[in-house]
Formats: structure tokens, sequence, C-alpha cells
């Protein structure tokens, strides 16, 4: 019995080593993509489909590691959000897009450049100026972001959370309430932080035409949106019924695959050349 002890002992160290070297590697895999700045801006266009213009885009993480093509956010958010690599992450996002979208011209004109948070970022106000700063040199400035804030994930501290937001808008930045209809505090959220726009997730969106009961959540989600006089965007839109039923509804902020998908940013350059053109 005593030998059986020993060894389950022994392997269950062996086995905590192993996950301890697991995630130290990944740590420091990380650490050195921020230091190679291999994390990417992809841009992903949203429409005003009443006026046919270009509102704005979202920046959306990608991660470009040598020998392993391009990584999906969703692989290395959550991780990266724990580990609190996520800040110096973002700002990576933050420089290039600046650097970006000051190539295309997009400063000339007031499109919004919508920027994803996560709630600890939020709760920080020396972490955000640090962020904005960035703003201060360059030609786009600080009014045309917006930052989103997903309802899936909770703030730990809302009364901090509520006063660095309260900052941020008298800076002239939108927050949009992300995924709305899909977590818990949502619309304790946007009473507590005197949120004015929010975006549908594409759960909602993927519905439409369809008998699913979801779709009423959906129009409950727009009917509580224009009541509470809230700016809308729909996300995942990847049909023109999709399309059309929101806009019927006027939600007429759309984006989705529909309209263009994520792109570089030599891609979304063309794209902007294509719709000056229209
Ligand atoms: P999200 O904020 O809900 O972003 C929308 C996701 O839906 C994006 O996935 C986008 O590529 C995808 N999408 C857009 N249009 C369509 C469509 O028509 N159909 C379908 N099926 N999908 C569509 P992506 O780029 O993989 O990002 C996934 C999530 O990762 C984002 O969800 C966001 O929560 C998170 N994320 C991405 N970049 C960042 C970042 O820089 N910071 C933080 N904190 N989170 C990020
Ligand atoms: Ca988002
Ligand atoms: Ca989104
Ligand atoms: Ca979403």
């Amino acid at each position: 019995l005593f030998l059986i002890g020993c060894s389950i002992a022994a392997f269950l160290i062996l086995l905590r080593r192993s996950l301890i070297r697991r995630r130290l590697s990944l740590h420091a895999l990380v650490q050195r993509g921020i230091t190679k700045r291999e994390f990417i801006p992809y841009y992903q266009p949203i429409v005003n489909v009443k006026t046919n213009e270009l509102y704005g885009c979202e920046v959306l993480a990608r991660w470009k590691k040598k020998g392993a093509g391009l990584i999906s956010p969703m692989e290395f958010i959550p991780y990266v959000e724990k580990s609190g690599q996520i800040i110096p992450i973002t700002n990576l996002l933050i420089e290039k897009t600046i650097k970006d979208l000051s190539i295309i011209n997009w400063q000339l004109t007031n499109r919004v450049i919508s920027i994803n948070l996560v709630p600890q970022q939020l709760e920080n106000l020396e972490l955000m100026n640090s962020s904005l700063q960035l703003f201060s040199k360059s030609k786009i400035s600080v009014k045309q972001v917006a930052f989103e804030i997903t309802e899936r994930k909770q703030f730990e501290n809302l009364a901090i959370a509520s006063e660095v937001i309260a900052y941020l808008k008298s800076q002239g930045i939108d927050i949009k309430l992300d995924d709305a209809g899909t977590g818990y505090g949502g619309f304790s959220y946007i009473q507590e932080l005197n949120l004015r726009s929010l975006k549908i997730d594409k759960m909602f969106v993927e519905n439409i035409g369809t008998t699913d009961i979801k779709l009423s959540l959906l129009d409950s989600i727009i009917a509580f949106g224009k009541q509470a006089g809230m700016e809308m965007i729909a996300e995942g839109v990847e049909t023109k019924e999709q399309s059309l039923y929101l806009l019927e509804r006027d939600v007429y902020l759309q984006q989705g695959y529909y309209f263009g998908m994520p792109m570089d940013a030599e891609e979304f350059s063309l794209y902007n050349q294509e719709i000056q053109k229209r």
C-alpha cells in the first residue's frame, strides 16, 4: 500500500511539473510573439446600409506566427487575457492600426475604429491612458476610436470601470456593448455604465429566416435598443435576407461576410479604394 501511495504521489508530481512547464512555455511563446511583433490587426468593414457608406471597421487580432500561419484570436485571447499579455498585445494592435490606417488616409474621414477590450483594461485608467497616448502623435483622432466590451465577461470593479468609461466618453470615445444578448450583465451594464451603443451578436442574426425561438430574442434586443435610444450594430450578417430583415427594423449598421471578411491592411486598403470610387 505504501509503495502504491508513493508511486501515485510521484506520478502526480511529474504531471504537475509537465503542466507547469507547458504553461510556462506558452507564456514564453506569446512573449516572443510580442517581441517579434507577430500580433497584427485584421480589419472588417462596418457598413451603413441606409446610406451605403462605410461607418468604420472592427479591429480583430491575428497571430502571424512563423511556421504556424495565421492563428485565430479564439486560440490565444482566452490565455493572454489571464496572463495579462492582452495589454501589450492590444497596444501592439493599436500601433499597427494607426500606421495602417494613416497610410490609407482613413484620417480624412470620420470613420469609426472599433477596438476590442477585456473588462480588466477598463478597470485601470493609467493603462487606458498609455494606450490612448499612442494616438496623440498620430494623424488619427481619438474621437474616431470606439471600444467594444463584451458582456460575456464580468467586471471585477464596476465602480472603477464606470469612472474610466466616463473619462473615455469625455474624450469623445464611444464604448459599445459587444455580444449583446449572450451574457448576463448586459442590461445592467448598459444602465450602470451609461452605454449608448450595442453590437447584436451573430448568434441572433443567424436565426433570421428560421423558426428558431432565438429569433424572438433578436426582436426583443432590437426593441430594447430602440426604446433606450441606442446605436445598434448587427454582426455576422451573411446574407441579403438577414441584411434586409435588420434594415426593416431600422438596424442599418451592419457587419459580416455579406459586406466583407476581416482582411489585412493591404486588402483593406484596396477595399477602401473601391468604396471611394462608388
Ligand atoms: P467578436 O468581437 O464577436 O468579433 C466578431 C467575430 O465574428 C470575428 O471573429 C469575425 O471574424 C467573425 N465574423 C464576422 N463576420 C462574420 C460572419 O458574417 N459570419 C461568421 N460566421 N463570422 C463572422 P474573430 O476575428 O475570429 O474573433 C473572435 C473573437 O475574438 C472576437 O469576437 C473577440 O471576442 C475576440 N477578439 C478578437 N480580437 C481581439 C482583440 O484584439 N482583443 C480582445 N480582447 N478580443 C479580441
Ligand atoms: Ca467585437
Ligand atoms: Ca463583434
Ligand atoms: Ca460576437
